[in-house]
């Protein structure tokens, strides 16, 4: 295996760019600025296990790479609160051990994330706190917070000065004039930084493949009001539990409409209770208990929860397959996705749909009716963006394959240069030259335990469902002559029907492989375990076309 490790070299006097997660992928964002023999990282995020990854929920960037120059990480900037950019925190920065800034809300949802670690590293883990519109130098760079407009509040670019560059590292934005929750992203900041001069971009790319523009907040939320209006039943409304806006708006038009609020999913609870201590839920009407809905008529209710993309153990699902402790819905009843369809989510999002269809309840999507705006920007904004800014230099981040490239067309056509890269991809950021490769991968958390998603355990588990298993058990003298008959048993390969069938075959193909062994060979432990192993792969392969994994143990007495 080559050195995880190792680091191109590095000349001090010029600025360099590493992603290390995020580019090439949609989520788990980790970038890396270099300069003057210190590191910078902007965002520390996670994305989520899928049928690839059995057991591992939650995945991490692989920051072997980081760990050799963790004594020179100045910092850890988080750009805002989403999972794709802090989620790792609990679980990473135990290995970097660096100070963190964010601004006030993105810190409070951060020492959420603290609050898992032990007490010592609670006791050493520094979060600062800083405002939108300041800058502060953090070893030999200077960050300042700009305000933009996203899909959670405080959103924020940073812009960072270092050496003779200027970058503008976007993080997640949009632009929308009416947000619904917080201020406007901060036109004339932008305006005032394009006029100094801005020598790169780092980009947002999740949208560019999207035309037009993302759409604002309170247009979302005039949608909803005609969408909402004039049901009977229910009304059970999915988002995204940290649209806050979103959030907000449907809590006002529940008011509107005479329906109490209520709330099901712990992530949308806590994330109001966070948006409400730092004062962005101003007028949002009180919550009634979920226990107590029973108590209101159908009419008076409205129920945001979480869960719209078919998240097994979120609220929505539950509604879906009546499960949920607190809450039948019912013929009559209306569920609403104020929220769109994650690709790679399509079949969750239909079971529930079903499931819902056959109790006769309607369902509103989010897609075409305009209830769900991105929190991403769309083509015409990255233009404006590149217009505005007119930077030398674009690199598309926060993206896969073709959304990388469609950015770094959009840049290209607005007259900057774009630098197309990947997850590890060096950049000199002074000479504007990719120069190099740093490890970078995944890391999957099983258990509290985090392993690289492509290596051994992950490997096992999909050979173990897709093609089961079968175990034995030789017991043998020091001659290797059997002191019991081989035991076996099968694991997710034939019907009960057929197991004790197959067993007792395969204990005599054990039987079988240990005579043909010479006398030396059956005083060798390693001998007799490939040649039963290869018996048994023999045999399932040859009278069951099945290829299981096959482990045999062998005791010597
Ligand atoms: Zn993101
Ligand atoms: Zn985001």
């Amino acid at each position: 295996m080559h050195d995880v490790q190792h680091w191109p070299d590095l000349d001090p006097h010029n600025l360099y760019f590493l992603p290390v997660g995020g580019t090439g992928e949609i989520g788990m964002n980790l970038n890396l600025y270099a300069f003057g023999g210190q590191f910078l990282l902007v965002d520390l995020g996670v994305m989520f296990g899928d049928e690839t990854t059995p057991g591992v929920e939650v995945i991490t960037p692989d920051i072997r790479a980081l760990e050799a120059i963790k004594d020179r990480i100045v910092g850890l900037v988080l750009t805002h609160a989403h999972e794709d950019h802090l989620g790792a925190l609990q679980y990473l920065w135990p290995k970097l051990r660096c100070p963190v800034y964010a601004t006030s809300f993105t810190a409070r949802v951060a020492q959420r994330k603290i609050a898992n670690l032990n007490d010592k590293d609670k006791k050493a883990l520094k979060l600062n706190r800083v405002q939108a519109g300041q800058a502060i130098e953090i070893g030999l760079f200077r960050v300042e917070w700009l305000h933009l407009t996203h899909s959670i509040p405080e959103p924020n670019g940073l812009v960072i000065d270092v050496a003779d560059q200027r970058v503008f590292h976007t993080g997640d934005w949009k632009l929308d004039p009416s947000p619904v929750v917080g201020d406007s992203y901060d036109a004339a900041r932008l305006e005032e930084i394009a006029a100094e001069g801005v020598d790169w971009v780092v980009c947002d790319s999740t949208n560019a493949t999207s035309p037009g523009w993302s759409g604002s907040e309170s247009e979302a939320a005039k949608a909803l009001a005609q969408v909402l209006a004039g049901h009977e039943g229910r009304l059970a409304v999915s988002c995204f539990a940290s649209n806050v806006a979103r959030v907000k708006s449907l809590g006002l038009l529940a008011e509107q409409l005479g329906r109490r609020v209520s709330v099901l999913g712990r992530s949308m609870h806590e994330m109001i209770q966070a948006a409400k201590i730092e004062g962005y839920l101003a007028g949002f009407p009180n919550l009634v208990p979920a226990s107590d809905l029973g108590y209101l008529p159908r009419s008076e209710q409205l129920i945001l929860c979480t869960g719209s993309q078919g998240e097994p153990r979120a609220a929505l699902s539950k509604l879906a397959s009546d499960t949920h402790p607190d809450l039948h819905l019912e013929a009559g009843d209306t569920v609403v996705f104020s929220s769109k369809q994650i690709p790679g989510n399509e079949r969750p999002i239909a079971r529930m749909r079903n499931q819902f269809a056959v109790a006769g309840i309607q369902v509103i999507e989010g897609e075409s009716n305009g209830i769900h705006v991105s929190g991403h920007p769309c083509v015409e904004e990255l233009k404006w963006m590149y217009q505005t800014l007119m930077p030398t230099h674009v690199i598309p981040v926060h993206g896969e394959g073709r959304h990388l490239k469609a950015n770094a067309n959009i840049a290209r056509e607005c007259g900057s240069h774009a630098v197309e890269i990947r997850n590890g991809d060096l950049v000199n950021l002074s000479t504007a030259q990719t120069v190099g490769k740093v490890f970078t991968g995944r890391l999957g958390l099983t258990g509290n335990s985090l392993i690289p998603t492509t290596g051994a355990v992950l490997k096992d588990r999909n050979k173990l469902k897709y093609h089961g298993s079968v175990m034995a058990t030789l017991v043998l003298d020091q001659k290797g002559g059997l002191l019991a008959p081989p035991a076996a048993r099968v694991v997710g390969l034939v019907d009960k029907s057929q197991e004790a069938s197959v067993v007792s075959e395969i204990v005599q193909r054990l039987a079988g492989a240990l005579d043909a062994l010479g006398p030396l060979s059956r005083q060798d432990d390693a001998a007799v375990q490939s040649a039963a192993e290869e018996a048994v792969r023999r045999y399932c392969w040859r009278q069951l076309n099945q290829r299981p994994v096959a482990q045999i143990m062998v005791a010597r007495i």
